[in-house]
């Protein structure tokens, strides 16, 4: 399995690629994810990411990609891997192609996960994240059992910073103007597969199998 998940802040990509990721045994590489980290750990990646992500910008393309190209080189990515939050712009889609022809390894699918902009604002607000695990809850939709505190871990749950509003905005329209040309980017192509991305975590999960389950 070999897949790309592409869709707006807030459409599900995490929530569902890890289970896909979980179920199929193959690792799930989220830059956002990378990126927040290296925010934690205050590295030099990290210093200067962070004014962009606190915006709701693009990182620079060619830090994303590096960051790409190391995952990729991991022996556990051999197999398969899942991209998620990545490629974001048409220049970071070519430079995938370019880091997959050099290894002789070819995309399964590009998977669109499809919500209606209303819908995502809501459930960027009802967002929340744990600190220390990284678990990602709903208030809405999929709260934890304890208001305000981690089922995993016991930690106190935050909002993103990036998740507040003005920045939401900020980063639905970078998603238009740099992201959503992928659609027509990737629709030249034989690999993009679009997922009505609405209803519960289940319902979801098992729009997605039936378009990714067999690759
Ligand atoms: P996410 O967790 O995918 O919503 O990403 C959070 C933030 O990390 C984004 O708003 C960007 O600032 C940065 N980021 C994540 N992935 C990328 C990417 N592929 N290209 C550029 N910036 C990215």
């Amino acid at each position: 399995m070999k897949l790309v998940l592409l869709g707006p802040p807030g459409s599900g990509k995490g929530t569902q690629g890890d289970r896909l990721a979980a179920q199929f045994g193959v690792p799930k590489y989220a830059t956002g994810d990378i990126l927040r980290d290296a925010v934690r750990r205050a590295t030099p990646l990290g210093n200067d990411a962070k004014r962009y992500m606190d915006a709701g910008e693009l990182v620079p393309d060619e830090v994303v990609l590096g960051l790409v190209r190391e995952a990729l080189l991991a022996p556990e990515a051999a197999a398969g891997f899942i991209l998620d939050g990545f490629p974001r712009t048409v220049a970071q889609a070519e430079g995938l192609e370019r880091l997959l022809e050099e290894r002789d390894v070819k995309l399964d699918a590009v998977v669109y996960f499809d919500v209606p902009e209303e819908e995502l604002i809501h459930r960027l607000a009802g967002r929340r994240v744990c600190p220390e695990c990284g678990a990602v809850y709903n208030v809405y939709s999929d709260p934890p059992a304890a208001p305000g505190i981690c089922d995993n871990c016991g930690s106190e749950l935050e909002t993103r910073e990036d998740d507040r509003e003005e920045t939401v905005r900020v980063r639905l329209r970078v998603y238009h103007e740099h992201t959503e040309p992928l659609l027509r980017w990737y629709g030249q192509t034989s690999l993009l597969r679009e997922v009505a991305a609405v209803g519960s975590v289940d319902e979801v999960y098992d729009k997605l199998l039936s378009v990714a389950g067999r690759l």
